[in-house]
């Protein structure tokens, strides 16, 4: 048979396992169902969509809702099937081969993993005590390495501290690199970079219907940033890659924000919850801006306390070999009573 490139050979692909548990509390979605007036519009605009054409190629009615959500315009605006695309398209455009991009661990391991599918060489930085990053670590990287591409995430999965925006603009006003910033979770922080975005200013913000939205499974992500950027982009996505009733399904979404927002109140106000009872408990724990909390038992590993909680049907992602994590479990806010299990669960294993 013929061998796919060998560089691949070195990298694992990307996923957290799944395994059958009443609790699943490790892949940061949300634990409500999308609003019924949601569905129900959706499946109205099923019977309407001409599945025999080709979808609007520039979703321009999506972009132009998300454009007025945010108050800017729709070019500058890109969607694609989930942040993960969003982020694989800048990629393409602004990394490859001879380029680099920076970034800090412990962060998102999508990131790298996506670095290295393009060929781009990652330069990866450590995020200091608390995972904090400052802006003149961040800098010294940035002048030392010169990236094309500097890749900070607020709040940073998966330690759920929000970037500190003089990090930001440090940043921005570093050297000629694109910076992102990944808000899958921005929603759930009290800090957005939305704000500094405009033309001519080298920022993008990425966010997602993964999460805040209850739509994981809709695949659905989105930036906005300047317009030229947006048109970079719209030259490496494949032709027709947003189906028409992905463009629907997130168009109708945005009629729905207030119970989107109450959702993310309900979720902060238990993860402020679970963040208490967690504090009387015997593992340290770091304070989250997003919908999930970073924790490492104190007097056991993190893998048994991994092993122990899927004992008791409790499923959490074990982050204990990412780097710079060591011992290290994260847990996704669900719902009270899920929360409560793993409690239970937890001061069990940890007794
Ligand atoms: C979950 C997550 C995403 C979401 O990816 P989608 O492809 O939109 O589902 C992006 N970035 C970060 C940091 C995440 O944790």
């Amino acid at each position: 048979m013929p061998q796919p490139r060998a560089d691949l050979s070195l990298r694992k692909g990307y996923h957290s396992p799944q395994v059958p548990v009443d609790v699943r509390l490790n892949t940061n979605e949300s634990p409500f169902p999308p609003p019924e007036g949601w569905s129900d519009a959706l499946a109205e605009e099923v019977r309407h969509t001409s599945f025999n054409r080709y979808p609007d190629r520039s979703a321009y009615a999506l972009r132009e809702a998300l454009g007025e959500l945010h108050g800017v315009r729709p070019e500058q605006v890109f969607a694609a099937n989930g942040s993960n695309e969003v982020l694989q398209s800048l990629f393409l455009a602004y990394g490859g081969p001879g380029r680099k991009a920076a970034l800090w661990e412990p962060t998102y391991a999508l990131h790298s993993h996506i670095a290295h599918l393009t060929g781009t060489q990652v330069v990866a930085g450590r995020r200091g005590p608390g995972f904090s990053l400052g802006a003149d670590d961040a800098l010294e990287l940035v002048e030392r390495e010169q990236p094309s591409i500097v890749l900070l995430c607020s709040p940073n999965n998966p330690t759920g501290r929000a970037e500190d925006p003089s990090t930001v603009s440090a940043a921005l006003s570093a050297s000629g690199a694109l910076v992102v910033v990944d808000e899958a979770y921005g929603q759930f922080s009290s800090w957005s970079a939305l704000g500094l975005v405009g033309d001519g200013v080298p920022l993008v913000v990425v966010r997602t219907f993964s999460k805040t939205w209850s739509m994981a499974a809709l695949r659905l992500g989105y930036l906005v940033g300047p317009s030229e950027v947006v048109r970079a982009l719209e030259r490496v996505a494949l032709p027709y890659h947003l189906d028409s009733l992905k463009q629907a399904a997130g168009r109708l979404a945005l009629k729905f924000t207030a119970e989107m927002e109450r959702r993310v109140s309900a979720i902060v106000a238990e993860r402020e919850r679970l963040a208490d009872e967690l504090s009387h408990m015997a593992v340290e724990l770091w304070p989250s801006q997003a919908n999930f909390l970073l924790l490492r038992p104190l007097r056991r590993s993190g893998s048994e306390v991994w092993q122990g909680l899927v004992e008791r049907s409790v499923l959490v992602r074990d982050t204990s070999s990412w780097p710079g994590l060591e011992g290290c479990l994260r847990v996704t806010v669900g719902l009270p009573k899920e929360n409560d299990r793993f409690l239970a669960a937890l001061s069990e294993v940890l007794a």
